[in-house]
């Protein structure tokens, strides 16, 4: 089943169940200061489940684009985490509550292929739930899931909130059975690989305050109304009906990863066993470069641009150690104008927009690459024999000297100086760096107010003033005109 159809077929199951069908919100979190992109379906709902606006629904269903930075060390090395996902949600505002959301998720998890479900073998699904919530082990007894395979789990995995006082509640998550070739049994206490989360449901029904952390809190009481929140990983769940190893092999994934795995005549695959803990150092790079290809698109294509803070730099960050990654399996040449068009054509079945718009993303996403290889052609020879005099000369560590030159004649950024140190075995002196960047920054600032107190000689454009009358300074604008 493609993932175009499984995200059909989950908003047409809520839609039949009295759900409205809401789109996805951009990327960029722009109402929320403390976020900078979206990361859950809910995101776009939280003054709705706050109470601070009305909704014009009171059941909604929508499949968000998500972006999640803290998994990127994940990508690749799990078979589960993109920087990049989409998430499946149902929502209910103050409406039905656990007896109504367990047996829909159950209903469409289970029901045959043939009636429009995902028809996943029953006897291959667990679910965990909040220590004492009784309450949801009976709803989940009486939809037809047995005890043994349900597991009570602590605050930390099954119990949410936003991490500051608001709305909050226990949640039950689903757990897919992948069976033996990936893993230990047991359940998903003991190997999250081999049983694969697919679908959290929260049952936000308490108000909290004196948040000290996602376990230590105080429970003030109950809502005024409990609302239902679930999200369901549609890669993940794509990647368990389509028969494949992990969420880089499906078909809005794979492509990109196949192209890359042929322009470095690497082969990828060459594990000895199906768990993402037996990949091949190779496979783990082709994925990388797949995912975060996929995720610079969605980025552009929702308006980031590459630029050194917020979250352009997290674009940047993310296209850099795409365009590393496959360096170092051996493309030396550009690698975008190949792998992003397959980027767009896995992903325009769902997003039209991206076709019609690939012309400015992909202008941005080319002239960063280029601009990022000439930074590499620049600094990598120095950076290399940095490290190499630092390894004869039996040191641990790069000096902050030389890190601090390499960002200041090369434009090398410290993470990747920091990157490639760590993969040649060597810390980075960052103490000794940031002490010479404030220095520089100090200096910076002493010039600046040393020209503002200076005499320069103005009596030129005093003479210009005097014969001609003030001079509109139009640079600015026909600057940005010509730029666009
Ligand atoms: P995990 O424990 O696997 O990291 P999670 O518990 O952090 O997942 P939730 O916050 O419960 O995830 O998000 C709801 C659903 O979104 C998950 O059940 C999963 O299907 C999906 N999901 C979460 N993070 C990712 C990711 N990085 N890539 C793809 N899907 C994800
Ligand atoms: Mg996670
Ligand atoms: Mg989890
Ligand atoms: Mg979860």
């Amino acid at each position: 089943m493609r993932t175009a159809e499984v995200k059909r077929r989950f908003l047409a199951h809520f839609e039949a169940n009295g759900h409205t069908v809401v789109p996805s919100a951009p990327l960029p979190a722009i109402d929320d200061p403390n976020l900078l992109f979206i990361n859950a379906g809910m995101v776009q709902f939280v003054p709705f489940f706050l109470g601070q606006r009305t909704p014009p629904y009171q059941r909604a269903a929508s499949v968000q684009k998500c972006i999640r930075t803290p998994d990127i060390d994940e990508v690749g090395k799990t078979s589960r985490h993109g920087t990049f996902f989409q998430m499946n949600g149902n929502f209910s505002f103050g409406d039905y509550f656990k007896s109504g959301a367990i047996p829909l998720a159950w209903e469409l998890s289970t029901k045959p292929v043939s009636e429009g479900g995902f028809g996943l073998d029953p006897e291959k699904i667990w679910a965990t739930v909040y220590l004492d919530d009784d309450e949801a082990i009976e709803i989940w007894k009486q939809t037809g899931l047995p005890a043994e395979r349900i597991v009570r789990r602590g605050k930390k995995d099954n119990f949410w909130s936003m991490g500051i006082p608001g709305p909050a509640g226990p949640c039950s998550e689903l757990y897919y059975d992948r069976g033996p070739a990936y893993g230990s049994e047991g359940g998903p206490e003991v190997d999250e690989d081999r049983y694969l989360e697919f679908w959290n449901l929260v049952f936000m029904q308490h108000e909290i305050t004196d948040v000290k952390s996602k376990e230590e809190f105080t429970i003030v009481g109950d809502l005024p109304k409990q609302n239902i929140d679930t999200g369901m990983g549609l890669e993940r769940i794509a990647s368990i009906l389509q028969g494949v190893d992990n969420l880089y092999e499906i078909d809005e994934v794979r492509p990109i990863l196949a192209k890359a795995a042929e322009m470095t005549g690497r082969e990828y695959g060459k594990r000895s066993g199906h768990a993402a803990s037996e990949s091949h150092p190779d496979d783990v790079r082709l994925r990388v470069i797949a995912d975060h290809v996929r995720t610079a698109l969605m980025l552009i294509g929702d308006g980031i641009t590459p630029t050194n803070e917020g979250r352009g730099y997290v674009l940047r960050r993310i296209m850099r150690r795409a365009i590393r990654s496959i360096r170092l399996l051996g493309w030396q040449e550009r690698a975008l104008p190949i792998l992003l068009p397959i980027a767009r054509d896995c992903m325009s079945p769902s997003y039209p927009e991206l076709a019609s718009d690939f012309e400015r993303i992909s202008t941005y996403a080319y002239a960063e690459e280029d601009q990022f290889l000439s930074t590499l052609k620049s600094g990598t020879t120095i950076l290399d024999l940095a490290i190499t005099d630092t390894k004869s000369s039996g040191g641990r560590q790069l000096s902050g000297d030389k890190a601090f030159q390499l960002h200041d004649t090369y434009g090398f950024p410290i993470d990747l100086t920091l990157e490639i140190a760590q993969e040649q075995g060597l810390d980075v002196d960052h103490e000794g760096f940031r002490r010479l960047m404030a220095d520089q920054r100090a200096r910076a600032k002493a010039d600046a107010a040393a020209r503002k107190t200076g005499h320069a000689d103005l009596s030129s454009y005093r003479s210009a003033l005097d014969a001609g009358g003030p001079v509109e300074f139009t640079g600015y604008q026909e600057i940005t005109r010509e730029s666009r």
